[in-house]
């Protein structure tokens, strides 16, 4: 639910680097050539950030500052705790859809042994099927949720896998190689089945329309029967239902097949427990010792009140310096919203910049009460707004190659009220983005005049940078809902509009005089980026990441565009689109208006939510996010087109290579940055594939 991603992701470098080896650039190559030496230390200033092009999407790559000045303790401590997190990566294929895992060995038993022609188009759309398959963890686009249409004929891929020795082949127990093809060719090339990962489409079985794999043989009906069963309206203190497990529904019935070791994803599991143990002698603090002994606790017995006590022992610790997430987290992957998809990420404290964000916290309760919504929706104390600014060290599941530019957790709502939160801004990769986006053209072609390109080009990244921190730090972590309110009332639209709340709370204090105050903002005029460029994006430019004729799906998308084209359509000219050579613009007369407008949907978007006012939040995403003028679409994809811009971006992650003595004590880690894109992945498959062995 608290996710934030970067809005101008669709910005990149014009690419000259589709000839690639293995996703390494010339550059890499010739360094890796020159330094001829395993362990080396890119410098900053020489990081190539953009390292490979493919389909709708672009690899960047991002520096880990100040690695170097960590202690040992904490360098040896994050090394543990990244194995940990590239253990879960088989997990999340499995959960995106049950055939992934499969299908993933068998491309890259193909990719890396056929002996044919490796120049024909057929192999190479199959290098980018593959490569999309790396990138979406499974056969489904992984903001989209449609399946890939393969550009690569059935024939040339049965060839070449009936020309590779059967012993490279990921036969599942007592199948042929016939049986096999039958089977993982029809997921690959029939275009009617498995269509999409998470269905959203009111009206239809949410459940048995999803290709996805946190159900087998139930229906929605009986899903959502089966665990409002199990929650009872007077619990202060629910468990967070179905998260950690697979509804099946068999001979003896329907039953939970639970994630931890013993259970499903047992290997998985074990793998991740292992590295744990192996860090939990290097924790900074007590604090976060207990967080990860009671981690592993609930990797082993996968019981979610050892999930909540380790939620709570994990807010509660804020002395150490490093810090993770590890496990069962997300729930946008699941049509219900309740299973969560495992991902992972390491990091460690940017002490700089975290000033900033202890400045806005620091001042949660005055945001809180100034805040435009009603009275009885405010929260009367808010309690624990951590908030800092991060520097990731790996990223992991479903945090990878696509990760968030912000997290805020946990996500249990009576946790959140009585313990408080976690938030962080992912600032090593903002900035990753920010230096692979210099000079696209992106701000000219679709911003009115100079006077947003200047804006942009003083405040953009950081208004960007700022209201990421608002929306991770106060908004999620603001308002309340009325007593015996169900937290997913909103059911299917929960998502979108949780998200909404927490862009406009944060629009909404983007150009609040308490910024300038703070010192945070240097004047009432840098809001004005912020504004801009979230109406453009919103109303415009990320349509660039839908597909002709498709509606917007994807829970942030959609909170956007509801923003936008709510106010266009209640603005009476304070904002406007406009039209100039046959192009549409956002042309914003009136910002202090726009804040006004952004205030009264808060206001009515806390409402829905506080009052869980399901018919309300439904008819909102349904008539401003979801559907795509024709028109307007086809001119922001054409626009586009010509600029050449990759609308997705992911990233590899850096090498961590420990040095050990004699005894096998960890005496340095060094990071690395010459890794490719497919290299990595290859390299991941064959070393941290629990589930496949
Ligand atoms: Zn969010």
């Amino acid at each position: 639910m608290k996710k934030s991603f970067l809005l101008l992701l669709m910005i990149c470098l014009p690419m000259s680097l589709l000839a690639q080896t293995k996703g390494m650039t010339k550059a890499d190559l010739k360094r890796k050539k020159l330094m001829n030496a395993e362990n080396v230390i890119s410098p900053v200033d020489t990081l190539t950030y953009s390292i490979d092009r493919f389909a709708d999407l672009e690899i960047l790559r991002y520096n880990v500052p100040d690695f170097s000045l960590l202690t040992l303790e904490q360098k040896t401590l994050i090394y543990y705790l990244s194995q940990a997190a590239l253990e879960g990566r088989d997990i999340l294929y499995d959960q995106n859809c049950a055939y992934n895992l499969q299908i993933r060995q068998l491309l890259e038993a193909v990719y890396t042994n056929y002996a044919g022609d490796r120049t024909s188009t057929d192999f190479l759309q199959m290098e980018i099927y593959l490569k999309r398959v790396w990138f979406s963890n499974g056969i489904h686009h992984h903001y989209a949720g449609d399946k890939f249409v393969p550009e690569f004929s059935k024939a040339f891929f049965d060839g070449a896998v009936r020309s590779l020795d059967v012993s490279l082949l990921p036969l599942k127990s007592g199948q042929s190689v016939d049986e096999m093809l039958a089977e993982l060719d029809e997921v690959i090339f029939n275009p009617d089945i498995l269509r999409k990962r998470t269905n959203q489409d009111a009206g239809q079985d949410l459940v048995l329309t999803s290709a996805g794999n946190y159900y087998d043989g139930v229906t929605q009906k009986e899903a959502e029967d089966f665990y409002n069963k199990m929650k009872n309206p007077a619990d202060q203190t629910p468990v967070s239902y179905g998260l950690n497990s697979r509804l099946v529904k068999d001979q003896t019935g329907i039953h939970e097949e639970v994630y931890h070791i013993g259970g499903r994803y047992s290997k998985a599991i074990e793998r991740i427990v292992y590295w744990l143990e192996k860090a939990l002698p290097f924790a900074e603090t007590k604090e976060q010792s207990a967080v990860i002994s009671k981690l592993i606790d609930y990797y082993r017995t996968g019981n979610l009140k050892t999930f909540d006590d380790y939620c709570i022992l994990w807010v509660q610790d804020v002395r150490s310096r490093v810090d993770f997430v590890n496990g069962f987290t997300e729930t946008y992957g699941d049509p219900l919203g309740m299973k969560a998809s495992w991902e992972a990420n390491v990091n460690f404290k940017n002490l700089r910049a975290t000033e900033r964000t202890e400045k806005i916290s620091g001042a949660a309760q005055w945001f809180e009460d100034h805040s435009p919504v009603d009275a009885r929706f405010k929260k009367k104390s808010v309690k624990g707004v951590t908030a800092k600014v991060i520097t990731a060290a790996i990223l992991g599941g479903d945090c990878y190659p696509s990760t968030p530019i912000g997290i805020n957790l946990p996500n249990s709502n009576w946790i959140r009220a009585q313990h408080g939160s976690k938030s962080v801004t992912i600032e090593n990769i903002t900035d990753a983005y920010d230096k692979a986006a210099q000079g696209t053209g992106y701000n000219e072609e679709f911003m009115w005049s100079s006077y947003e390109i200047d804006l942009m080009k003083q405040y953009g990244t950081m208004t960007d940078n700022l209201h990421t921190d608002l929306h991770e730090c106060l908004g999620h972590a603001s308002g309340q809902l009325l007593p015996g309110v169900d937290p997913d009332a909103l059911k299917e639209h929960g998502s979108a509009l949780e998200e909404a709340r927490a862009d406009l709370f944060g629009l909404y204090y983007c150009a609040d005089p308490k910024m300038v105050e703070l010192g945070i903002l240097p004047n009432m005029e840098a809001y004005k980026a912020q504004y801009y460029s979230y109406m453009m994006n919103g109303a415009l430019t990320q349509l660039r990441r839908i597909e002709l004729g498709n509606n917007i799906e994807e829970a942030h998308m959609r909170n956007r565009a509801l923003v936008a084209n709510w106010v266009l359509d209640h603005a009476n000219g304070a904002v406007e689109l406009r039209r100039r050579d046959g192009k549409t613009y956002i042309v914003v007369n009136d910002y202090e208006r726009l804040r006004a407008l952004f205030g009264e949907l808060l206001a009515e978007i806390q409402r829905i939510k506080s009052t869980g006012d399901y018919a309300e939040g439904a008819r909102l995403i349904e008539r401003y996010g979801v559907k795509i003028d024709l028109g307007l679409h086809q001119e922001i994809l054409a626009r586009f087109n010509k600029l050449g811009i990759a609308p997705y971006k992911g990233f590899v992650n850096p090498v961590y290579t420990p040095a050990f003595d004699r005894q096998g004590n960890i005496t340095d880690v060094h990071v690395g940055y010459l890794e490719g894109y497919a290299e990595q992945h290859l390299r991941y498959s064959r070393d941290y594939s629990p589930l496949t062995k």
